[in-house]
């Protein structure tokens, strides 16, 4: 499906990266960066006429920074899923949701950098990384931008990047809850396990000394043309005491915020239903992890 390529190159450096990707484009014809290739090559777009590899950027890893991580964009889904501080982290829920992308093989291969470059609306990665306040660096044309992921997706298979490449995705550190409690929680819903989510979605509430919520975070895959948060139900939870009328209360809202379309995969009215139930399921859960932490 390649069999069009003048150009593939294999950098070690991100300078080295770019500089290819600047002169190949000059030449003329459409390029890529390329990390696993997971979602790459099953695109198998024939346009293509040069591959810049990530493989060998020194961009796989996961470091603890401030309160927070730092991610590097190759680091692999299994790498995320078996990093031990990640899974201690926000109640595990970008490790868990790294360890339901695909198959054990697509996991080996796919990369945190290429599961949001790509921009799937139904990207794993995307839910946990939007409730986590989450932000990617990009490089390019001699600088570096730091784009929050709630602006980084700006349609299906579009971003911010411009060309540029996504070097990095940076967890600053959760609010703090003095005396009181914070959870966190992923779910998603798919055809069978290795598949890619129908729904998917991931909540963070962190409660006051009175079980007040503080602070919401909510967010939705599959259901729009990009992920989104849930702001207006998020807004419904803040300032309120955080029980099951509130959780159905939110789950409501953020289902009429979820803008979603029928696929082969799932029918718009399904999606809608699931994402009421897949939100009610994260709140739900969030709950009975801060009843457990009392
Ligand atoms: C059978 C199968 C099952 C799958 N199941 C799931 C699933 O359950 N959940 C899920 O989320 N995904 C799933 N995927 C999709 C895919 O595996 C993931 O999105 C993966 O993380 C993509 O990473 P990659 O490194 O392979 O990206 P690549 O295929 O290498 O690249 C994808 C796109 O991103 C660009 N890109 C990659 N890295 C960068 C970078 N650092 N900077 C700029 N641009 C970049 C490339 O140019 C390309 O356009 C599945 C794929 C397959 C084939």
């Amino acid at each position: 499906m390649f069999d069009q390529l003048r150009a593939f190159h294999r950098p070690a450096t991100i300078a080295a990266a770019l500089r290819l990707f600047e002169a190949e484009r000059r030449l003329g014809g459409r390029g890529r960066f390329v990390a696993g290739g997971t979602d790459l090559v099953v695109q198998g777009d024939r346009s293509l006429r040069y591959l810049v590899d990530l493989s060998r950027l020194p961009l796989r890893y996961v470091k603890k920074r401030g309160g927070g991580w730092a991610v590097g964009a190759t680091s692999t889904m299994t790498d995320l899923e078996h990093a031990r501080a990640l899974r201690h982290f926000a109640d595990g829920i970008l490790a868990e949701a790294a360890g339901t992308a695909g198959s054990r093989q697509i996991r080996n291969m796919g990369t945190a950098g290429g599961n949001l470059a790509n921009a799937s609306p139904a990207c794993d990665l995307a839910p946990p990384l939007l409730a986590l306040d989450a932000s990617v660096v990009i490089a390019g044309k001699g600088v570096r931008r730091t784009v929050p992921l709630d602006r980084f997706f700006r349609g299906v298979h579009r971003t911010a990047l411009n060309g540029g490449l996504l070097v990095e995705i940076v967890i600053p550190a959760p609010p703090k809850a003095p005396r009181g409690r914070a959870a966190w929680s992923f779910q998603k819903v798919g055809r069978l396990q290795s598949d890619i989510a129908v729904v998917n979605a991931a909540a963070g509430i962190v409660l006051d000394q009175h079980g007040s919520c503080a602070w919401a975070r909510i967010a939705l895959g599959a259901v729009a043309p990009t992920p989104l948060r849930a702001r207006r139900a998020e807004a419904l939870l803040v300032g309120h005491a955080f029980d099951r009328a509130a959780i159905e209360a939110a789950a409501t809202r953020a289902a009429q915020e979820a803008k979603p379309v029928s696929d082969v995969r799932a029918s718009a009215d399904y999606r809608r239903e699931m994402s009421r139930v897949l939100v009610a399921r994260a709140l739900s859960e969030c709950l009975e992890r801060m009843g457990r932490a009392r």
